[in-house]
């Protein structure tokens, strides 16, 4: 569903309910650019039953009631574009270019250390990061995918899992056949998981050639899976296409019959006005990756202009390794205030439109917006509250102003994702943080002796 579409009515909601959520204030995103004062948010069996007005719930049949009665309640954030489980090389190549950074540091230390121990670990790290910020789904894109399902599955996250392909061997896979068995079998395995989905993720046109395209687009629109994409980085790989194929990369992708409105082109940094014509025309989807582009000097991506054309723009994270925060506050400001600055207009991008980029507009990428990303009734109960008694947010003239601008993910308390509570007071309630310290500091020895 278009973002801008209007959500289904649902019947009306009768007591018991598991939860209810009385709270300051609710910003539901749909309807768009609204706040509704001292509401409260009724769950049950995992789902969002009604949000009403809280003296109109005083006489309700309710197991637990919570009293958010400093607090803002929101959807929880959706990650569009992250390789959780390199939060396990945070910090260990810094300052450097794209194909550099990739080359000398992230490549040779993945072959030497990546395996389906690093990848549970490495994403279990990133899926507590992410829920204390707020975020409560992700979209991943690395080897290994059944690890980080099972990290996911342990932290009690909702995850959409990329299918990754590539047209070398890696100690994960032998060819792109082998990637792509590998993916389609966890997919059948997990079917019945709620919390996670798939998508295909073929890494970048510079690194899967024309057959295996080939191959993901079939399996694709034969099991109606979203493809996730790197595209349009640097300007490199521009050049390089053009000497290669004869033609831009998204150019070539859309001739092979690849970009369409099931695709997610993470980065879109380098485009001009055909490829901006093309992603409108497909109704392809982009993952805006701020701080990502601006470290590795990779450019700005011009928001403004695609969200003009029509283009459904979500944010991503990107690693750990290339951010180094999975701290989607920090990307969904960044997008505002950079697309203010790139397109020379202070109204681009204003702070709702980011907050519905960091949401709903990353569910709809996903093929999730029917579950996620709005509290309305009927969907999943993935709620974040964010304690708006801080006194870097004060005074509060506009709450959506607040938390687009001056909010962070330290003001993030409490975090359920359908329906149960995995951040309560800003502890986490299903990782064990001193266990996985302790394996993160094993990696860090392991990482450190390697690139010594
Ligand atoms: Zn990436």
């Amino acid at each position: 569903m278009h973002p801008d579409a209007l959500p289904p009515a649902h019947p009306k909601a009768s007591p018991p309910f598991d939860l209810a959520l009385d709270a300051a204030m609710v910003l539901p995103i749909r309807p768009a650019n609204r706040v509704l004062a001292r509401h409260t948010v009724l769950v049950h069996a995992g789902k969002i039953e009604a949000i009403l007005p809280t003296v109109d719930t005083d006489h309700y049949d309710i197991r637990e009631r919570v009293d958010l009665s400093r607090h803002l309640l929101m959807p929880g954030l959706v990650n569009l574009h992250t390789h959780a489980a390199m939060a396990l090389m945070r910090g260990l190549a810094d300052d450097l270019p794209l194909t550099r950074w990739l080359e000398d540091h992230i490549w040779p230390t993945e072959s030497a250390h990546v395996s389906a121990r690093f990848v549970e670990d490495g994403t279990l790290l990133a899926c507590a990061e992410m829920l204390r910020g707020g975020v409560t789904c992700f979209n991943d894109m690395y080897f290994y995918p059944e690890a980080s399902a099972r990290a996911a599955l342990q932290a009690g996250m909702r995850a959409s899992l990329g299918m990754i392909a590539l047209d070398f061997p890696t100690p994960y896979a032998t060819d792109s056949q082998d990637y792509l068995n590998k993916g389609l079998a966890l997919r059948d395995g997990l079917r019945g998981e709620s919390l996670l989905s798939f998508c295909f993720a073929p890494h970048a046109p510079y690194t899967v050639g024309d057959d295996t395209f080939g191959r993901v687009l079939n399996y694709a629109r034969e099991l109606e899976t979203p493809i996730h994409i790197h595209l349009h980085e640097t300007a490199q790989e521009i050049i390089d296409s053009e000497a290669a194929f004869g033609m831009r990369p998204l150019a070539r992708l859309d001739r092979l019959g690849l970009i369409g409105a099931d695709t997610i082109a993470v980065h879109a940094v380098h485009l001009d006005d055909r490829d901006v014509d093309t992603l409108a025309r497909r109704g392809a989807h982009v993952a805006h990756c701020p701080s990502s582009n601006l470290k590795l000097a990779s450019g700005f991506a011009p928001i403004a202009r695609l969200v003009a054309a029509g283009i459904n723009v979500g944010i991503g994270t990107d690693s750990a390794a290339s951010n180094n925060r999975l701290d989607l506050f920090t990307e969904l400001r960044l997008a505002s205030l950079l697309a203010k600055a790139v397109s020379g207009a202070a109204e681009a991008v204003p702070a709702f439109a980011a907050l519905e980029m960091a949401t709903l507009r990353g569910a709809c990428a996903l093929g999730l917006d029917n579950r996620i990303g709005t509290l309305e009734p009927g969907k999943s109960a993935d709620i974040i509250a964010l304690d708006l008694s801080a006194l870097e947010l004060s005074p509060c003239y506009d709450p959506i102003s607040q938390v687009t601008y001056a909010a962070g993910r330290e003001h993030v308390t409490d975090v359920w994702v359908a329906g149960e509570r995995r951040v309560a007071d800003r502890a986490l309630t299903s990782v064990d943080t001193v266990s996985l310290l302790a394996r993160v500091g094993e990696w860090r020895s392991r990482l450190q002796r390697n690139a010594d």
